[in-house]
Parts: structure tokens; C-alpha cells; sequence
């Protein structure tokens, strides 16, 4: 039984996998001339450095995402901490860690994390308490900011920890993102110290996640179209179709004029002859343009030379100019670094203006028997657009064909 996967992304490959290991022949199409979708990294000559458009982060909740890497022998790619650290700073405290005792049940870890926080008492740990009793039972309606009214929580519990999770897992800000979704993301990663620590790619994205992919479809006799983009579904004439497509692209195909909420993600990578230290590989920053500082050579352990850094703002709907923005982080880093910068090497601004589709109520589409739509449309209460949705979404496809194909024969 042929099947076509559209979409050569970490959705569209996982299905790809999925249905080529239970016995389907598959073939991929991929409208760009590389793999990967926006888990893609380009060699840049001038630096002579394999750059991500955006360096991903994961917790360890992301199953998936996990039992994949290790079905493609890709786990040493990925950096993990030992248990939660968040490092912070802002301009009045300075550097600061939220960091779990691994030696306490998380949640007391994260309560007395919370608590030993500059400029935290027993209110923020009140307002912990209310909100790990209230995350069962989220309206699908209410956002998250109307959940830190109701729960009271007090606005540095929200600037130090929830704002900077919610931008960085939901990539939308607390007044628009929905609860129910942050509510799920909190439950998983804070069930324990193994699921709520941070982990990142050491190596860039196309030789961490894409290559060993794509090595594993090769394995299994997938085809892989480059340059393949599908116009319409008239063009492919297999048993069944996948399309691993966010909802904008799908609805492209299909021609269906139907506004999709997205935000951007902005990415500004700089990188300095001169050896600048960061206390840590992920530093979040409070109260600026730029929320994350990555250090990319720390996180690739590069220990020679250009000292490679990445800005991140995430949820990125301001009309400022790139100029605008990279003086901004700029000098910001001076802020934070309290030193005076050398002009960088090189600077590249990477603006990925829908890095995700936003958490919303999705309607369903009407699809012909044999066509499954696996793409990008994050549904309230369920999964944010990360990668871990993307896996589980290429795994559900197996199903999907599996149960049409039953139902055929
Ligand atoms: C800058 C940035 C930072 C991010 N950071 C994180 C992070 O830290 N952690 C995390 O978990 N997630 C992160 N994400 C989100 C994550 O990258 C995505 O959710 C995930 O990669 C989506 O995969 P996908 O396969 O669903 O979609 P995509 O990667 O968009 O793949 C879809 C593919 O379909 C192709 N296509 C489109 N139309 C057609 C057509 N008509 N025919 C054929 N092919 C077509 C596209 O070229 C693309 O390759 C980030 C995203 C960005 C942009």
C-alpha cells in the first residue's frame, strides 16, 4: 500500500518513519530542497559554522520526542540538566537561579525554588500552592493571565517564572494564551525532576534531528521528493495521504481562505572575536527586549573560535526594525554582562514570522476517505506547537491509515 506523507518537517518525517516501519511504502514530499521544515540549520561560509534558524529547547517531558531520538540513535545530541534550573537576571537583582533540589519531591523542589527567589515570600509560595490545586480544572476559554488573577498570584511569581514558561513553551504571552494548554504543559513537566529539566541540541539541528532522520527513512526504502511542492491533492495518486502541514499550508493546498493565528519567533545570532562569558548556556533575561541569551558555542562546545550567541524573543509582534532590535538586545547584554561590547563580527537576524501556530479551538475539515491531516493546529487543553507535537502527530498517522486501510480491505 503506497501512502504519501506532504511535508518534510519533524511531523511529516516521524510519519514517514512510523508508516515505512509498519510495512507501508512510503513517499515523502518536501516543497523545500531540504529536509527539516523549521527545524532547519544553513551553513554560513563567513563564519564557516552550521547555524540553526532558532536554537530549540526541550524538557523532559517530551516522551515522544525522546523514544524518537533513540529510535534514530540520535540521544547524544541532546544536553540535559541534571534537574530545573531557570537562570535569570534582571537589572535590579542581578543573576539569579530557580533551581529544584533533585533531593526533594519536585513539587516541594519547586516550591522552596520558588520561595528562596530574591524578593519572594510565603505569598508566592501560597500562590503555588493555589495554582498547582487549580490546574485540573481549566475552562477552555479562560486565558492565562485570568488564571494568575483568580489565583492571585503575585506579579513577581509571574515575571520570574510563569510569564517566562508560558512565552517559552506557548510562544504567546500570558494575556492571550490559554490556560488549559499552559495547564497541561505545567502538570507534565512538574511530575518530576526527570520530566521538568531543560535539554538542548549540542549539535546544530540538520546533523542532531535531521540527518539521523533522514538516514533512518533512506533505511527504509522512503522516497524523499525534494523540491516537491503539492499544489493539490490531485497530483498524488496514492492509497492514502498524509499532510504534516501547518494549518496555514494546509489550508494553501486546499484552498481554504481561512485566517490561521500564528506568532513569530526572532532570533538574533551574533558572534564576537573577543570571548564573552555567560554564567549559564540558557540565561533568561527580565524586564528585556531579548528573553534568553543562548550561549551556541557552550551549547555546542565549541571551544574555538567566534564566540557564537543568540538572542530570542519570543511572541514577537512589535513593528520595531531589525537596527531597532539588535541595538536593543545589544545593550541589553552590556546591561546584563556590565561591560562595553567590541562591534560583533557578524550579525544575522532571523525572523521567522509564523514560527507557531497558535492554541486555539480548531474546526475540523471535511477531507476525503483517504487523506489525514496531521499538521500544526495546536487544539486548547492539548499540546503547544513544539516539537513534541510534531512527533506525536507523525506517530498518530500510523493509526490513522492503519484503521482506513482496515476498513477498505
Ligand atoms: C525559531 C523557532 C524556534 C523554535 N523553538 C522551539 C523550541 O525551542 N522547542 C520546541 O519544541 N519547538 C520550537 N519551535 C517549534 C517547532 O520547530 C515546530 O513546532 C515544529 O518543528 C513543527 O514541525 P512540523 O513538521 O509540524 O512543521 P514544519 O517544520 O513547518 O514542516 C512543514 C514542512 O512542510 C513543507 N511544505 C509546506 N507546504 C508544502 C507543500 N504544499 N508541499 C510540500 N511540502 C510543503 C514546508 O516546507 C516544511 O518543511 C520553534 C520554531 C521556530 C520557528
Amino acid at each position: 500500500m503506497r501512502v504519501a506523507v506532504v511535508g518534510g518537517g519533524v511531523a511529516g518525517m516521524t510519519a514517514a518513519l512510523r508508516l515505512a516501519e509498519s510495512g507501508y511504502q512510503v513517499d515523502l514530499f518536501e516543497a523545500a530542497p531540504a529536509l527539516g521544515g523549521r527545524t532547519k540549520s544553513f551553513y554560513d561560509e563567513e563564519v564557516d559554522e552550521w547555524v540553526d534558524n532558532g536554537p530549540h529547547a526541550m524538557v523532559g517531558a517530551y516522551h515522544s520526542t525522546l523514544k524518537l531520538l533513540e529510535d534514530i540513535d540520535a540521544t547524544q545530541y541532546v544536553s540535559w540538566q541534571s534537574s530545573l534550573t531557570l537562570s535569570l537576571w534582571d537589572k535590579s537583582r542581578g543573576f539569579f537561579d530557580l533551581k529544584a533540589k533533585p533531593w526533594l519531591p519536585v513539587n516541594l523542589a519547586l516550591i522552596w525554588a520558588v520561595y528562596r527567589l530574591p524578593g519572594h515570600d510565603l505569598s508566592s509560595v501560597k500562590a503555588m500552592l493555589r495554582l498547582a490545586m487549580t490546574m485540573a480544572n481549566r475552562d477552555e476559554e479562560q486565558t492565562v493571565q485570568q488564571w494568575m488573577d483568580e489565583i492571585k498570584a503575585p506579579k513577581r511569581l509571574v515575571e520570574d517564572m510563569l510569564e517566562v514558561l508560558c512565552l517559552g513553551v506557548m510562544n504567546e504571552p500570558m494575556r492571550t494564551a490559554k490556560a488549559k494548554t499552559f495547564a497541561l504543559v505545567l502538570a507534565l513537566s512538574f511530575s518530576s525532576h526527570r520530566h521538568a529539566r531543560m535539554g538542548w541540541f549540542n549539535k546544530p539541528l540538520s546533523q542532531a534531528l535531521v540527518a539521523p532522520l533522514t538516514d533512518k527513512l533512506r533505511d527504509l526504502n522512503v522516497r524523499i521528493k525534494l523540491g516537491s511542492s503539492i499544489r493539490s491533492l490531485d497530483d498524488l495518486h496514492h492509497d492514502s495521504i498524509v499532510l504534516a502541514l501547518p494549518t496555514f499550508a494546509r489550508n494553501r493546498l486546499l484552498g481554504i481562505h481561512e485566517d490561521v493565528a500564528t506568532h513569530a519567533i526572532t532570533n538574533i545570532h551574533l558572534w564576537f572575536e573577543d570571548k564573552i562569558t555567560l554564567p549559564n548556556i540558557m540565561q533568561g533575561m527580565l524586564g528585556t527586549y531579548g528573553q534568553w541569551l543562548f550561549d551556541v558555542s557552550a551549547m555546542m562546545n565549541q571551544e574555538s573560535g567566534l564566540q557564537h550567541l543568540c538572542a530570542i524573543i519570543s511572541a514577537d509582534e512589535s513593528d520595531k526594525t531589525r537596527e531597532e532590535l539588535i541595538a536593543l538586545v545589544l545593550s541589553e547584554i552590556e546591561a546584563m554582562l556590565n561591560i562595553k561590547l567590541s562591534q560583533p563580527k557578524k550579525i544575522r537576524f532571523i525572523r521567522e514570522k509564523r514560527a507557531t501556530v497558535l492554541t486555539r479551538k480548531y474546526r475540523q475539515i471535511v477531507l476525503p476517505d483517504h487523506v489525514f491531516d496531521i499538521g500544526e493546529a495546536p487544539q486548547v487543553g492539548g499540546l503547544p506547537a513544539t516539537i513534541e507535537l510534531a512527533v506525536q502527530s507523525g506517530e498518530k498517522s500510523v493509526q490513522m491509515v492503519h484503521l482506513s486501510h482496515e476498513k477498505n480491505t
